[in-house]
């Protein structure tokens, strides 16, 4: 390796498996190079929660990075880590410094079959990771009254709409969107097509939100037209644009094999969706991509607290460290692009077939065996299965 990579080390269970896979699965075989950042909500809170910021930072100075999944505080952590202030999640804030949209996609593996039979190959989900109802102002109407949605521009004049007449009690909800944040996701789905070679959905309401889901429309084909069609063709690759009932009717009748980008709420709906059909969590891998090229690899599932506390029990433990090699194995093809090392992408390649193929000769984590449709599998622990894992390495 030229370029070290920005490795930010996590919490709980998901830290157990990082530091195996690092002593099992990579050392022995690279010149391993990162700057490390401990997220460990420790370190965290330590830092006053600095080093998460730091760790953005760096990702945008060496453009990869690969992340282990962390614990974000809520009153319950709170009390167990004696944390001086409720730190926000560090996903948050690196997803504010990249300014990213999450892809997400199945590992697929003979013998954890989807539950849509017809889906052979991925489906990549793209979430806009700004906005909407995440970002929303609400208010519990008490009684009659007329709701209005204003707007006042710097000069002061005013767009002034009604939204309802309200004869009695009921709801109300503010949502916004920003011109250059649909620009921007527009664009890392625009690149990320191009990049893995993949057909890229796009669906909203268009036809009932006739200027908020509208606008996300033009966006992505204004940019598709004077950025990205003649890429598109000459990477034999397709924009499609469709309503988003018809896309999900669509998806679930598909082969896979293409990116869905989702507006904010139906990513994260969907995500779920898609993941659960695919099989597990445990198989998903998850990549924040910024509109300048920066990439941040993780595993889509969180800490695996419960695993974590049997662990700390002296219990033995089955959890699937798949995505988390995964999120390794992004991270370091991606650095060997980048940085011509084709040993490096070849290494990273190596792995993740001698991970697949381990699964597929029938030995896995507990939660594989549960859904597998293979006969007699051997259900290994959190450090076995990793070291099953090595010995498929270094048949290869
Ligand atoms: P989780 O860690 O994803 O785990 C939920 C359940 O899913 C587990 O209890 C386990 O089920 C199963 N599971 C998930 N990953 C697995 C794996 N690798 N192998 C086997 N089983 C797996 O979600 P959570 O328990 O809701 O959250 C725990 C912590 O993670 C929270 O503090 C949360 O803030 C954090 N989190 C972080 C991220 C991130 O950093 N990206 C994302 C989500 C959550 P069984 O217990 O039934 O075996
Ligand atoms: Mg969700």
């Amino acid at each position: 390796m030229t370029t070290p990579l920005v490795e930010m080390d996590g919490d709980e269970m998901t830290r157990i498996l990082w530091k195996m896979i690092k002593d099992e699965l990579l050392l022995p075989y690279i010149d391993l190079k990162t700057e490390y950042y401990d997220l460990g909500l420790e370190h965290r809170n330590e830092t006053d929660d600095q080093v998460t910021i730091d760790s953005a930072e760096a990702t945008k100075k060496y453009g990869v990075a690969v992340k282990c999944a962390t614990i974000t505080p809520n009153a319950a952590r709170m009390t167990e880590y004696h944390l001086k202030e409720m730190w926000k999640s560090p996903n948050g804030t690196i997803r504010a410094a990249l300014d990213g949209t999450v892809f997400r996609a199945p590992i697929i593996v003979k013998g954890i079959e989807p539950c849509v039979k017809n889906w052979e190959k991925p489906i990549t989900l793209a979430r806009h990771a700004y906005g909407d109802v995440y970002k929303n102002t609400e208010i519990k109407v008490p009684g009659a009254g007329k709701a209005e949605l204003v707007f006042t521009a710097a000069d002061g004049t005013q767009i002034r709409e009604t939204i309802h007449e309200f004869a009695g009690p009921g709801i109300l909800q503010g949502i916004h969107n920003t011109d250059k944040s649909i620009a921007s996701f527009a664009r890392a789905c625009f690149n990320y097509a191009l990049d893995t070679k993949q057909d890229l959905w796009f669906a909203t309401k268009d036809t009932i939100s006739k200027k908020y889901d509208h606008n996300f429309k033009d966006i992505f084909q204004e940019i598709y037209d004077a950025e990205y069609k003649e890429k598109f063709e000459s990477a034999g690759i397709e924009y499609f644009y469709t309503l988003i009932d018809d896309a999900v009717a669509r998806v679930m009748k598909a082969k896979g094999g293409f990116i869905w980008a989702c507006k904010n709420y139906d990513g994260d709906v969907m995500s779920d969706m898609v993941s659960s059909a695919f099989g597990s969590l445990a198989m998903m891998t998850s990549v924040l991509v910024s509109p300048d090229g920066v990439y941040e690899y993780e595993a889509a599932h969180g800490t695996v607290q419960r695993h974590y506390y049997k662990h700390l029990a002296g219990e033995e433990t089955s959890t699937n460290s798949v995505a988390t090699i995964f999120a390794w194995t992004g991270a370091l093809r991606k650095r060997g692009e980048l940085d011509g090392n084709k040993e490096l992408m070849s290494f990273a390649d190596q792995l993740e077939k001698a991970t697949i193929q381990t699964i597929e000769e029938g030995k896995m984590t507990k939660d594989l065996a549960l859904i597998t449709s293979m006969k007699d599998v051997t259900v290994l622990n959190s450090e076995d299965f990793i070291k099953e894992i090595r010995k498929t390495l270094e048949a290869c």
